[in-house]
C-alpha cells in the first residue's frame, strides 16, 4: 500500500504552546509543520520546523494561503488575547473546508487571599488605578498601554518585552524590558523593591508568568485581571497531547 503524502499542518504560534507543539509535531514523518508568527518581535524565538512570518491581510488572505499550500489542519494556538487572528482563522477554515482545533491554556482563577478586580477592557482597568492604586506594575505588554498615560495619581513599573514606540506621555513611569517566565523569588523582589501596590495584567493563563499572581496573594496586593476577549466556539483542547491525538484521528478518517 502506498504510503499518505505528509499531512500539512498550520500552527498559528507566537506561544509558548506554540512552540511546544512545533517541537511535538516536527518529530512525526507523516506530517509537515508550518509555524505562522506575527512578527510583531524584532527578534522572535524560532520555532521547530518551517516558520512564515507576518500578517496574511485578513481571513481571506489565510484562506488563500490554506488553499495555495494545500494544508490539512490549521491549530490555532495563538495567546488568548489575540483574538483577531482567531475569528480570521475560524473564517478562513471554514471557507476552505480545513479543520480547526483551538490549542488554548486555561485561564487562572482567583482564590482564597487574592483580591482581584476583574476587568472587561483597559479604560475599566484605568478606572480602578484611579480609585485606588498608587505603585502599579503595569505587565500588559507595550501595545495597549496608553489608557493609563493620563493618570497622575500612580506611578507605573512598565514590563514588556521591547521598548513601546511610540511611549505615550506617562507622568511618572519607568520601563522595564525582560521576558518571561519569571519565577516567583524575583517577582517577589520586584514588587518589594518597587514597593508596589497593584498588579494590572491580562488572564493570560499558564505557569510562565502565574509568579506575579502568587507574589502577590502573599504580600497583599492588589490584582487588576482582564477577562479574556471573546473567540469563536471551536473543538478546544488545553494540552500538546491531546492536539496530537486530534491530529491523529484526523489521519485515520
Ligand atoms: P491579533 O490582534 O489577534 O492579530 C492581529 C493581526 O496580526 C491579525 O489579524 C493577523 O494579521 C496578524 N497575526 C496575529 N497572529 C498571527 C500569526 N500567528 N501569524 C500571522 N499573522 C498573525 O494578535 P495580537 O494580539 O496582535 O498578537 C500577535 C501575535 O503575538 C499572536 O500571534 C499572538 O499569539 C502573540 N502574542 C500575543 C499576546 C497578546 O497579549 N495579544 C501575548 C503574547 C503573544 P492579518 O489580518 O494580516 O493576517
Amino acid at each position: 500500500m502506498a504510503a499518505l503524502d505528509p499531512l500539512r499542518v498550520l500552527i498559528l504560534g507566537g506561544t509558548g504552546e506554540g512552540y511546544e507543539l512545533a517541537a511535538a509535531l516536527s518529530e512525526a514523518s507523516d506530517l509537515h509543520v508550518v509555524s505562522s508568527l506575527a512578527g510583531r518581535t524584532s527578534r522572535p524565538r524560532l520555532p521547530q520546523g518551517d516558520v512564515r512570518i507576518g500578517g496574511f491581510g485578513g481571513a481571506g488572505g489565510l484562506a488563500e494561503y490554506l488553499r495555495d499550500c494545500g494544508a490539512g489542519a490549521v491549530i490555532d494556538a495563538t495567546h488568548p488575547f489575540a483574538a483577531t487572528m482567531g475569528w480570521h482563522a475560524a473564517e478562513a477554515a471554514e471557507l476552505v473546508g480545513v479543520p480547526l482545533l483551538r490549542l488554548e491554556r486555561p485561564p487562572w482563577r482567583s482564590g482564597p487571599g487574592d483580591a482581584w478586580d476583574d476587568v472587561g477592557d483597559w479604560d475599566e482597568a484605568a478606572a480602578v488605578v484611579r480609585r485606588q492604586a498608587r505603585r502599579v506594575l503595569l505587565a500588559i505588554g507595550r501595545q495597549e498601554i496608553a489608557p493609563f498615560a493620563a493618570i497622575d495619581t500612580a506611578w507605573f513599573l512598565i514590563r514588556a518585552v521591547e521598548a513601546p514606540d511610540p511611549m505615550p506621555a506617562f507622568r511618572h513611569a519607568e520601563i522595564l524590558l525582560a521576558r518571561g517566565p519569571f519565577d516567583l523569588a524575583g517577582e517577589r523582589q520586584l514588587l518589594a523593591e518597587h514597593r508596589i501596590d497593584t498588579i494590572v495584567c491580562k488572564n493570560s493563563g499558564g505557569a510562565a508568568t502565574a509568579a506575579k499572581l502568587i507574589a502577590a496573594r502573599e504580600l497583599g496586593l492588589r490584582v487588576v485581571m482582564r477577562r479574556r476577549p471573546p473567540r469563536p466556539e471551536l473543538p478546544t483542547v488545553s494540552s500538546i497531547a491531546a492536539a496530537l491525538a486530534w491530529l491523529r484521528a484526523l489521519r485515520t478518517r
